[in-house]
């Protein structure tokens, strides 16, 4: 099993999501060759900002292993996680994270900041990136174009209503 394996087994997660109408992101974590956990974004299901992909396979392992300490996992991700996963990723001692797609307004694995790769921090991650790009990229523009479609059209609506010509 390969890198392009796992992560299309994330962009299955991340399909999930994006069903459900949240940010289409999702993640695996590996272990030992075997999927241990799987997860996608649930924010707005859970009306919670902690929710993240990431977050929820960490949570999982943690309880599968056994341990705060995840030192033999490697998390795919399908999107460059953001500062909150970045550091729960530090504090898992997760040694390596692959991910698909950079995101350029949050991303903390060389984005905005590289929390991932901080010498001043007791933890630094081996980081794969680019993993299925055109994928995992894809997804995500194909859900905001509707996002913004959707919200157009909630607007136009409204508008009509307000000048009563529906
Ligand atoms: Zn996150």
């Amino acid at each position: 099993m390969n890198d392009e394996y796992y992560m299309r087994e994330a962009l299955l997660e991340a399909e999930k999501a994006f069903q459900i109408d949240e940010v289409p992101i999702g993640a695996v974590m590996v272990r030992n060759g075997e999927i241990i956990a799987r997860g996608y974004n649930k924010r707005n299901t859970m009306k919670n900002p902690l929710c993240h992909a990431e977050i929820e396979i960490i949570n999982k392992s943690s309880e599968i292993v056994g341990d705060w300490r995840l030192e033999d996992c490697t998390l795919y991700v399908t999107v460059e996680p953001c500062p909150m996963c970045a550091g729960a990723i530090v504090q898992a001692r997760i040694p390596r994270v692959v991910f698909g797609t950079r995101n350029k307004k949050a991303g903390c694995a060389g984005s905005v900041l590289d929390v991932l790769n901080e010498p001043m921090l007791n933890h630094q991650v081996d980081v794969t990136e680019g993993v299925l790009l055109e994928e995992c990229s894809s997804i995500m523009s194909t859900f905001f174009r509707e996002f913004r479609k959707r919200m157009k059209e909630k607007k136009e609506k409204k508008e009509d209503e307000k000048c009563g010509c529906v």
